[in-house]
């Protein structure tokens, strides 16, 4: 009751958006000695906690210990490997993961985003892609968390930031406002037939109309994406534009994040929304439509 009071009374207390000054704290799971130990001293030196944890078991129990706000997870380790250990530790609480991996195989990396990482570096990677990754990873989930404490379309009166990508900035400042799910009807099917739904407000996605609606879980980055390109429906956007818009990184030797985060999304939304235009990046192919037209059609 008391300590109720208190937080109530102080706003800093509770502030979901609070980890640049509050400690936050970062789980290293790397079974090279000297490799965890340079992560976590560079992880250090940007004012971050850390752990350490070296094994798969070693890895679950430091969580658990710890409760960590991110973890950095390699995912070759003794005992069992990273991608369960992300399973494991995603069954008990939502934190987010950045993968790390050594082997240039795609399937490890889908599988890595299906188990609930993130995002993912392959190795070798700098120790700045690593910190740049680290901060753009804390601040979707700083975003996510304000969503989350703001509540829904009722509360997200005027001034609310919008919470995702560029997409939905200049040239929908009323949108902005009041953040409305965004709908989307596929090119060449009927009404009613093929809808896509997309809500800032909630982080929610939705597939199909009335009846046959199905939620699509999407991770807090490949939400990012998807209404990214969304933002910009029929329009290609490159990977470099993606990865600076969602990832806050403007590197392009990181376009294959790119690739496996819309592999993601695709295997959860379904394929055909997101046309790959060869050695040039993705577009949402659908058209949108009015909030009207959707009523209409679906139910
Ligand atoms: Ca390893």
């Amino acid at each position: 009751m008391l300590k109720l009071c208190t937080a109530c009374n102080n706003p800093d207390a509770r502030r979901p958006g609070a980890y640049a000054e509050a400690v936050t704290s970062i789980l290293v799971v790397e079974d090279e000695p000297t490799l965890a130990e340079a992560i976590a001293a560079r992880l250090r030196a940007e004012g971050f906690a850390t752990h350490l944890a070296g094994d798969g078991p070693a890895a679950v129990r430091t969580a658990q210990e710890h409760l960590p706000d991110l973890i950095v997870l390699d995912v070759m380790l003794p005992g069992f490997d990273g991608l369960e250990v992300c399973r494991r530790i995603q069954a008990e609480r939502a934190v987010p993961v950045l993968m790390v991996t050594a082997r240039d195989d795609e399937s490890d990396l889908i599988e890595g985003l299906r188990t609930g990482a993130d995002d993912y570096l392959t190795k070798p990677f700098s120790m700045r892609e690593l910190i740049a990754r680290v901060h753009a990873l804390l601040r979707r989930v700083e975003r996510a968390a304000e969503i989350g404490a703001g509540g829904g379309a009722e509360s997200a009166g005027a001034g609310n930031v919008i919470p995702i990508g560029t997409g939905f900035g200049p040239g929908t400042a009323a949108a902005a406002r009041t953040p409305q799910p965004l709908r989307f009807m596929a090119i060449g099917t009927s009404a009613g037939a093929r809808m896509l739904e997309i809500d800032p407000a909630q982080r929610r996605v939705r597939i199909g109309a009335g009846r046959s609606q199905d939620e699509a879980h999407l991770t807090p980055t490949e939400f990012d994406l998807l209404a990214c390109l969304a933002g910009q429906p029929r329009t290609v956007l490159t990977r470099e534009k993606l990865l600076a818009e969602v990832w806050d990184w403007l590197d392009a030797s990181g376009t294959r994040t790119v690739d496996s985060h819309v592999k993601a999304v695709r295997r959860k939304i379904g394929a055909d929304w997101i046309r790959t235009v060869h050695g040039v990046g993705y577009a949402l192919e659908a058209e949108p439509v009015l909030g009207d037209s959707l009523e209409a059609a679906g139910r």
